[in-house]
């Protein structure tokens, strides 16, 4: 790191104890800086590093609600308004029992360099709780969100604050946040949530968004090599809606894809992913992915020991969580030959197994590039609620597709400028950088 980015890293950490998450994308951004501290330090003066690292605005509120039992529960439910240099914040909702203000403030300085990097004119935000949603009733899970809303309506609005869906918060929980916030407010208000329902203000390809945004990455990356998706074998983890709509269209491209997983284990399909299998047991049922292994039958197993990075294929496509690929699982993957690692999770992959897949000339996409897709088309959905209008299938998603083509070119042709080819972690971070740094240095001591 940089001598002049030391002191500035260790007062984030001092102010923020305990936040080994957020410490950790604050490291990851401050490791690539040093090429820019060199190069403009003008953009560096006025503690531009420090203001953004410090959230605009941090919200924590109590959430009560009854179980179908009549039972009391309290969660705590949190929004970090992080960066609105380039637009109202913006960034989704996590419900997980591991949520606390550490991953959301990494998660939200993440959205901001991500956010940045999209071209698109939103800032930075993220929130959620440590509701855990599992196992829950429908009925549990529409008194949760509506009690969560009844404190988040006054803080977001689409011009401020404009949250979607992130792990645990999907199509039925937006619904149920956009019905309370509707109720409270006398207001439809469109804008001011992402990943709506198609019938009620929601955007075409949204749903599938994240994971095509991240597996189109991955083709750019390999574009620069000669090479494409075809015939290849690819490692998924996780099975949400980023897992499942990577599985799609690397399918789509004619790769095989052998596994995804879940907190219970991973299943392994040598014959591909059944995509339909994978949709009625995650999607619908909500159910264990050692169902898939159970219908499908067949030379598919499920595993609960180990990792789907004890796989064997050419691309792995990191989609559950964060740190879930350590340094012990990159050289697993490297030795079994891995090429191209593109991140569909929002920092899935440690500092260390970065830095081994880096070293071995793996093309490493981090997540605020490869997965930008999904809030890229939420900046879409926005813009259709404004103009009250509706585009079709084909035109949403030849939109993302550009906008992941712009992604990868600015960050390729930034780390080509900064000398370091190749490192779209650098190229992303500095990219995402210059344009909030420049845009607050604009607006004043903010
Ligand atoms: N949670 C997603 C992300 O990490 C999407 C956020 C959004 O659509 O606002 O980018």
């Amino acid at each position: 790191m940089h001598e002049n980015l030391i002191p500035i890293r260790q007062a984030v950490i001092a102010r923020n104890p305990g936040e080994s998450e957020f410490h950790q994308a604050v490291d990851e951004v401050f490791e690539s800086l040093g090429p820019v501290v060199a190069r403009h330090p003008d953009l560096l003066e006025s503690a531009i590093l420090e203001r953004i690292c410090e959230p605009e605005r941090q919200i924590i509120f109590r959430v009560p609600w009854t179980d179908d039992n009549g039972q009391v529960h309290i969660n705590r439910g949190f929004r970090v308004e992080f960066n609105s240099a380039l637009g109202p914040y913006k960034g989704g909702l996590r419900f997980h029992p591991s949520v606390y203000l550490g991953i959301v403030k990494f998660l939200g300085f993440e959205q901001i360099f991500k956010n940045s990097l999209t071209g698109m004119p939103i800032g930075g935000g993220k929130g959620g709780s440590d509701f855990d949603p599992s196992g829950r009733s429908d009925a549990e899970i529409m008194r949760f969100c509506q009690s969560f809303m009844t404190e988040l309506y006054r803080h977001i609005g689409e011009y401020t604050d404009v949250p979607a869906g992130d792990i645990g918060v999907g199509g039925r929980e937006i619904g149920y946040l956009f019905g309370q916030y509707k109720r409270i407010t006398n207001r439809y208000e469109s804008g001011v949530l992402t990943g709506k329902g198609l019938a009620w203000g929601g955007s075409l390809v949204r749903t599938e968004a994240t994971g095509y945004g991240t597996v189109m990455f991955a083709e750019e990356m390999l574009k620069t090599r000669g090479q494409d998706m075809d015939g290849r074998e690819i490692i998924v983890s996780g099975s949400g809606n980023v897992a499942i709509y990577a599985v799609e269209r690397a399918q789509s491209l004619g790769a095989k894809v052998l596994t995804a997983s879940d907190s219970s284990g991973y299943v392994m399909d040598p014959d591909g992913i059944d995509l339909d299998l994978l949709k009625q047991v995650k999607e619908v049922e909500r159910a264990r992915i050692s169902q898939y292994a159970e219908r499908k039958g067949g030379r598919a197993r499920f595993i609960s020991d180990g990792s789907v990075w004890d796989v064997p294929g050419s691309v792995a496509l990191p989609c559950a969580t964060q740190n879930e690929l350590n340094g012990r699982q990159a050289k697993k993957l490297l030795a079994n030959g891995v090429e191209v690692v593109a991140e569909g999770a929002n920092m899935p992959t440690t500092a260390e197994a970065i830095r081994l897949f880096q070293d071995a000339d793996v093309l490493f996409a981090p997540g605020k590039a490869a997965n930008a897709g999904g809030v890229a088309t939420s900046a879409l959905e926005m813009q259709q609620n404004a103009s009250r209008d509706s585009w079709t299938f084909d035109y949403t998603q030849q939109r993302l597709q550009e906008i992941m083509r712009g992604i990868h070119h600015r960050c390729a042709e930034t780390a080509d400028e900064y000398g370091m080819p190749g490192n779209y972690v650098a190229g992303a971070n500095i990219t995402g950088f210059i344009k909030v740094a420049r845009a607050m240095s604009a607006q004043g001591l903010i």
